[in-house]
């Protein structure tokens, strides 16, 4: 499988080291699979302590609110593909396997990237933020592998819109069960009344 990789890796200028395209490769084409040992959070974070590390972990991979795939374990070249603010990969998750494919055509000797976007959670640090920046010098960096602010902020409207959805539901349930109860004793009135 390796002798097929449209790619090798080698020392980048983003980071460490890239994976650079040895043949064209063409839009839509599936590059590689991530793979690695599939551990939950709780373990990843125990395995790597952010705060203490100089450098982001690079080698995970979320693919679910359970799952983190360590390619430190049993992980391939796929491991080498850096993030890029305008890249020319993205990943796909199916079906708990996460693959890479091209976003577009890419000519030979070009680095492979995709967009990491890692969830914010709103409380990030100054030296979180240095921790994650980004350095892609691309003309839409937007300063940061993790996601877009507005991506966010985003999710924060979304979880406070159904958060007060929730909210109005347990009213009206309330307010069900009050009128419910009410009508339940004039029930009751009415069965006695008939029962005489
Ligand atoms: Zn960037």
């Amino acid at each position: 499988m390796t002798k097929s990789l449209p790619f090798e890796v080698r020392s980048s200028s983003l980071a460490g080291k890239g994976a650079f395209a040895i043949r064209p490769i063409r839009k839509g084409e599936r590059i590689i699979e991530y793979v690695g040992e599939r551990i939950p959070h709780p373990l990843a974070d125990e395995r790597y302590d952010d705060d203490a590390m100089e450098e982001h972990h690079t080698f995970l991979f979320t693919v679910s609110s359970r799952t983190v795939i360590d390619a430190t374990h049993g992980g391939n070249e796929s491991r080498y593909i850096n993030h890029s603010c305008e890249p020319n990969c993205e990943t796909e998750i199916d079906r708990g396997r996460v693959f890479i494919f091209a976003l577009r055509d890419i000519a030979v000797g070009e680095e492979l990237a995709y967009d990491y976007g890692y969830e914010r959670s709103g409380d990030e640090t100054e030296q979180e933020e240095r921790k994650y920046r980004c350095l892609c010098g691309t003309r839409s960096c937007r300063g940061s592998i993790m996601e877009p602010k507005s991506e966010f902020e985003k999710r924060q409207r979304a979880a406070a819109r159904k958060k007060a959805k929730a909210r109005r539901e347990r009213e009206q349930t309330k307010e069900h069960y009050r009128s419910g109860r009410s009508s339940a004793t004039k029930g009751r009135k009415t069965k006695a009344k008939s029962a005489r």
